[in-house]
């Protein structure tokens, strides 16, 4: 039972790197906190000045209020997954289960006892005589992560657990993880780039760029309220289309203009519209708040269609700026003919080249300033 509090910390590596600033992070209890983000952007920095392996430049690391600070990583009861999973191939998987326990000098019948447990729980149970080299590579994973819980510490740390696994063991492993931090309501540290693995496990997500935290919140808090346009385009694939455009008032209701079409504001999106007519905006709309209507508001072009299975992806193009969030900042790209992404039906045809009108969803329009990219808030 752990509550993990970070205040101010920062870390400043030797070689004068600044990987992490000023950060303030409190996870729960028994909760399933993702630090989320791309490549470099300090989520291990983070996992481990929590796991103790760095120590931070400034700032405290605190479990239950107690500072860690100088407590050394052996002594913060701590059980660390990462992407390798560094298995003994001359013991079984009994042996290699129970030796973090033998080592601290368990009792061998208990020892036994927690052996069968973990290894029921992670359905490894009928593979327990046998060596790591006899077993499939999620049954290598399961084992490794077995190791971990076996002790019962107060924390998980996992770094990209899954990283080393093909799709479907992905998510076979991904599913046993969260099945048995539910179970076990062990407080949970999981470092991750993939937006979709930190969708399907996260209690909360915390997503890092550059060393800070953007946004900290539920899945859908992030998906759906995300704070600025970094936020909004790095959840959900495909991403979150967004165009570059200008408030304006088209007599009876305000719109944006994006290029030569006008798209008309409805539901949240009017209050902070209000207060920004006549300044230039990026208006985003997810590809799933998309719907073909005849008399739609945005006309676009079709250039390609991708099937799903249960729905398909329309690549279209639309005569308008562009916007996306790169490590420059925000870049506004003008073209003619600049890509959306839309979600239809399987069934739904499309005809290449000719345009098409889509309406976007009552309620679906985000808007964000064009130069800092934060939301628009009402
Ligand atoms: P992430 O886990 O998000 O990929 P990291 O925390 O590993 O990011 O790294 C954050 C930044 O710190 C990166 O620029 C990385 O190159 C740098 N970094 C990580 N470890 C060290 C180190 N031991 N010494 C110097 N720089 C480091």
């Amino acid at each position: 039972m752990t509550s993990i509090q970070l205040e101010n910390v920062s870390k400043i590596y030797p070689d004068g790197l600044a990987a992490v600033h000023q950060l303030d992070m409190t996870i729960d209890d028994g909760e399933l906190r993702v630090l989320l983000g791309p490549s470099g952007c300090g989520k291990s920095t983070v996992l481990r000045m929590i796991a103790g392996l760095e120590s931070p430049t400034s700032g405290s690391i605190q479990f239950d209020g107690r500072c860690m600070n100088d407590i050394g990583p052996r002594d913060r009861d701590i059980a660390m997954a990462f992407q390798e999973h560094a298995l003994y191939p001359q013991m079984t998987v009994a042996e290699n289960l129970g030796f973090p326990l033998m080592v601290g000098g368990m009792h061998a019948t208990e020892v036994a006892r927690r052996v069968e447990t973990v290894a029921r729980l992670l359905h490894i149970d009928d593979a327990l005589e046998r060596k790591p080299s006899r077993l499939s590579g999620g049954q290598q994973q399961r084992v490794s992560l077995g190791r971990s819980v076996i002790r019962d510490p107060r924390l998980f740390l996992m770094d990209e657990p899954l990283s080393n696994l093909d799709a479907k063991l992905r998510l076979e492993t991904r599913t046993e993880i969260l099945r048995l931090q539910r179970r076990l309501g062990t407080t949970t540290v999981f470092v991750t780039h993939d937006q979709a693995e930190a969708m399907a496990i996260a209690d909360r997500i915390s997503l890092m760029r550059d060393g800070v935290v953007a946004q900290t919140g539920t899945p859908t808090e992030l998906y759906e309220h995300p704070r600025d346009l970094f936020v909004a385009q790095f959840l959900g694939s495909p991403q979150m289309n967004v165009l570059a455009g200008t408030i304006v008032d088209s007599g009876d209701r305000l719109s944006v203009r994006v290029g030569s079409q006008t798209i008309p504001l409805t539901g949240h999106a009017i209050e902070p519209a209000v207060a920004t007519q006549g300044r230039d905006v990026a208006i985003g709309f997810r590809p799933e708040a998309l719907r073909r209507e005849h008399d739609g508001d945005l006309v676009t072009s079709v250039e390609s269609t991708e099937a799903l299975g249960h729905e398909q992806l329309v690549h279209a193009s639309v005569d308008a700026p562009s916007v996306s969030v790169t490590s420059n900042g925000i870049e506004v790209v003008h073209s003619h003919a600049s890509p959306i992404t839309a979600v239809a039906g399987s069934h739904e045809s499309f005809n290449l080249w000719e345009p098409f009108a889509l309406r976007i969803e009552t309620g679906a329009i985000h808007l964000f300033d064009l130069e800092s990219g934060r939301a628009l808030a009402a």
